[in-house]
């Protein structure tokens, strides 16, 4: 990264913390990484979390490792671990080196346990867990020693060994470090370190029965790769004495440049969850059609509904990197996509509620090509072709029978309106449906106002959209809404409740029929109705996703 670049993303407190350790000589280079457990989707919080471990080593020249927080073979899945690169690198970003798996350091961990065991700093205990809650104390008391906690190092190492045979039951017992019970953090309290699980794991199989907690392996896993950096959120702050405590306690680990841990606020997202459980029982309980429904904050999602890398990147540093919580205001993000879009996304119209326009002057047998600008501000998008002829559709929402006042500006009876890239018209009767609603509107053109204003000086104040009727394509759009109708969902428990019932409507129109040639994740500007991407399960029929309103609606 060149350093005309540098200057762009927002400086935060980490720099000001490597700058100081570049200044002192602590560190000579940075390395910091992303560590994934690949137990569901990424969301728009991991894309935080990447922006900031990715962006800062590629700030200072450093390097980010990916690694796979794979400990825990219960929740586990490689569908995760795919998706979960994959949506790194649609992001922009890379990893360094190769892709790293905590497993790959199952040995080192095990040969870490063995050390605290044989200095007597880790015991194998046998207390249920209701006794080993009870033992630890509560925040006001102090906890109580396990009797566990005298056995001998050599018995504890004879131990450890038969847990990794397999010789005990799941839950019979588990390795925890001898610290200090009545420590004022609970986390310090003889913390678990090591316990016993027979589920298979995706990337080592049924090599092991015994797995390491995060707070000891990640640490661990931070050391053997030079992390200089290790970026967390603020739930993990307490934690960061056992991060410690672990690393100046194992012989090859404790040196002066050993990794520490930072921690920073995680992002809230105001009518979303950005936890993975929530997020997998929305998909597991079918309020959603999977992770990458364009309503889930998952990046698949957003990347469906038509959101760009650089829209989240944008957003990202929009929101800066803080230790303080808060509930970030979801019009940040629609705003980063909006702008992003609308220098970007070539326009196009199509009729969402259409309705059909007869122009009765205008001849029956007759076709016309248009040239219109793919985008009115750059020329350099070029135009495309759309076409005019008798019959066009219209919105339903663009026709009232009387103008209600001057500032009406769409088409009423005896009113003229212009129809965008083409003709100026004006409605002259209407059809109604055996329900009273509009069928059929007619009206006449000017033949004259094509590109141009009338030549008597009338003036014509409204445009509105339109489709040939002919020569457009049946599409599907698919609106929507906040999926959430309370502004904090982590409020409620029960998420069933507070779904927003009008979170996707479903429409059927048309488009312009240059739209056949349109790519999956493009994103048009439909005029006047907003940003929409094309499905990206092709179905024989096209399918739009809307991506955000040309404005802000909401507030
Ligand atoms: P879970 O919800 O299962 O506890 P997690 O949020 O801890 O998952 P991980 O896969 O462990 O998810 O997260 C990988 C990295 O992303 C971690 O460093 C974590 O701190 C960061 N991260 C996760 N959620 C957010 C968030 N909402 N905002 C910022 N960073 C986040
Ligand atoms: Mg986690």
């Amino acid at each position: 990264m060149n350093s005309e670049n540098k200057d762009e993303s927002p400086t935060n407190f980490i720099r000001n913390i490597i700058n100081d350790d570049l200044r002192t000589g602590k560190h000579n280079s940075i390395v910091t990484r992303f560590p994934p457990e690949p137990n569901g989707y990424l969301h728009i919080g991991h894309a935080k979390s990447i922006c900031l471990n990715f962006g800062t080593a590629n700030y200072y020249d450093g390097f980010c490792n990916l690694r796979f927080d794979d400990t825990n073979p219960a929740k586990e899945d490689i569908e995760y671990v795919k998706s979960i690169k994959e949506d790194i690198l649609w992001l922009g970003f890379d990893w360094d080196g190769k892709i790293k798996f905590s497993s790959n350091y199952f040995d080192i961990f095990y040969k870490s346990a063995e050390e605290l065991i044989s200095k007597g700093l880790a015991y194998v205990c046998f207390l249920s867990i209701e006794k080993t809650r009870s033992y630890r104390g509560t925040l006001k008391s102090p906890g109580k020693n396990s009797p566990y906690r005298k056995t001998s190092p050599e018995e504890n190492l004879i131990l450890f060994h038969k847990m990794k045979a397999g010789e005990f039951k799941e839950g019979e017992c588990v390795l925890r470090a001898k610290i200090d019970m009545s420590s004022n953090f609970m986390c310090m309290r003889d913390p678990t370190l090591y316990r016993i699980r027979f589920d298979t794991h995706h990337q080592t199989n049924d090599d092991w029965c015994i797995y390491p907690m995060y707070d000891f392996a990640h640490c661990i896993g931070d050391a053997i790769e030079g992390v200089t950096h290790s970026i967390c959120t603020l739930e993990f702050q307490d934690n960061r004495r056992i991060y410690n405590w672990i690393l100046e306690n194992l012989d090859e680990f404790n040196l002066p440049s050993r990794p520490h841990q930072y921690e920073f606020s995680r992002l809230n997202l105001e009518f979303t969850t950005t936890s993975k459980r929530n997020l997998k029982l929305l998909v597991d309980n079918n309020h959603v059609s999977g992770w990458d429904d364009p309503r889930m904050p998952t990046i698949s999602g957003l990347r469906r509904r038509g959101y760009t890398p650089a829209s989240i990147i944008k957003f990202s540093e929009a929101i800066g990197v803080s230790k303080v919580n808060s509930l970030t205001d979801v019009s940040i993000l629609e705003s980063a996509i909006r702008d992003d879009l609308n220098s970007i996304a070539p326009r196009s119209m199509a009729v969402i509620n259409p309705i059909k326009l007869i122009i009765e002057n205008y001849p029956a047998d007759k076709m016309e090509s248009i040239k219109a600008p793919n985008h009115p501000q750059n020329e350099k998008m070029g135009t495309r072709e759309i076409f005019f002829s008798r019959e066009i559709y219209i919105d339903r929402e663009d026709f009232l029978e009387v103008s209600p006042n001057n500032k009406y500006k769409r088409l009423a009876l005896n009113k003229e309106v212009r129809l965008r890239n083409s003709y100026v018209v004006k409605a002259t009767r209407f059809d109604n449906d055996k329900d009273g609603n509009f069928k059929t509107i007619y009206c006449t053109y000017d033949s004259e106002t094509l590109g141009k204003n009338p030549s008597d000086g009338r003036k014509v104040k409204g445009v509105i959209h339109f489709v040939e009727a002919s020569s457009a394509l049946e599409a599907e759009f698919r609106i929507y809404d906040r999926l959430f109708s309370e502004s904090n969902p982590s409020k409620f428990d029960d998420f069933s409740l507070i779904l927003n019932p009008d979170s996707l409507k479903i429409k059927y129109g048309f488009v312009e029929s240059n739209l056949s040639a349109a790519k999956i994740e493009r994103v048009y500007q439909f005029e006047r109705e907003g940003y929409y991407c094309l499905d990206n399960q092709l179905k024989d029929k096209l399918i739009f996703n809307k991506t955000v309103g040309l404005k802000d609606t909401y507030k």
